[in-house]
């Protein structure tokens, strides 16, 4: 599996006691816990700073997983590149969305909805797993306190999820749809509520935990190749000839 980690990596720079819990980046944090995991071959990193964002067409077809960080610079996503994602995305790459991506250009154009939702910085968060059978929820307890995190609150301009594995709960008094996977095209994606750039929820066991069970969930089983348009809807011309059950049986 080969994983690419996007991080705008603005706050990164401006407020640089990020650093000290996460050195590198945001996106050299997530690297060197996805790196960790079994049958991955690659992680890259790749910010909103490099040429065409780090995020060339060669480097989206080598990816098998996007993760992405954004937050202050969404504007700056050139569309060219988010639709490229899209496109990307609707083949088969998995896309793992986290905390402020809700707002990102990529996260709006792949479930075509406003990603919108109320927050208050510096509250207490506690995580339910409402789906424990969830491949994203292997190792996870039935709830678990994220500590000091940013309230995300309901309600969430999100299509309704195909698959609500986690809920967190604030001491602000808000509930929120933390943990949501959707299926589009080919491709599976998740959004994960932990990752306030002045908290410290990805040094969080479990949180890294749930991100490395949704990298593993999100890979894909089959991807379209690049030579075919998502857009095609070509006729179908060919004659179908009838085989007897045992032909069937002898090409197994
Ligand atoms: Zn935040």
């Amino acid at each position: 599996m080969k994983v690419t980690i996007w991080n705008e990596n603005v706050h990164e720079q401006r407020e640089p006691e990020i650093l000290t819990w996460y050195p590198g980046g945001i996106h050299e944090t997530v690297a060197r816990f996805i790196k960790d995991m079994p049958g991955v071959e690659l992680v890259r990193t790749a910010t909103l700073q490099m040429p065409d964002c780090g995020l060339p067409q060669d480097v989206l077809e080598d990816t098998d997983v996007l993760f992405w960080w954004g937050h202050m610079a969404h504007k700056d996503v050139p569309d060219e590149l988010v639709e490229r994602v899209y496109e990307r995305v609707i083949r088969g790459m998995g896309l793992v969305v986290m905390h402020s991506g809700h707002l990102s250009k990529v996260f709006k154009r792949v479930l075509g909805c406003t990603g919108s939702l109320r927050w208050v910085d510096n509250t207490y968060g506690r995580i339910h797993t409402v789906m424990p059978s969830h491949p994203i929820a292997k190792g996870i307890p039935e709830h678990w306190e994220l500590g000091i995190e940013e309230t995300y609150g309901e309600p969430f301009g999100i299509p309704q999820p195909d698959e609500l594995i986690f809920i967190g709960w604030f001491d602000s008094g808000e509930v929120f749809r933390s943990g949501c996977a959707w299926y589009r095209g080919n491709g599976k994606i998740f959004y994960f509520q932990p990752g306030h750039e002045t908290n410290q929820s990805f040094n969080h066991p479990l949180v890294r935990k749930v991100l490395q069970n949704a990298c593993q969930w999100v890979a894909p089983c089959n991807v379209v190749p690049k030579e075919r348009s998502i857009w095609a809807c070509p006729e179908i011309s060919q004659t179908f000839e009838r085989k007897t059950f045992e032909e069937i049986l002898k090409e197994y």
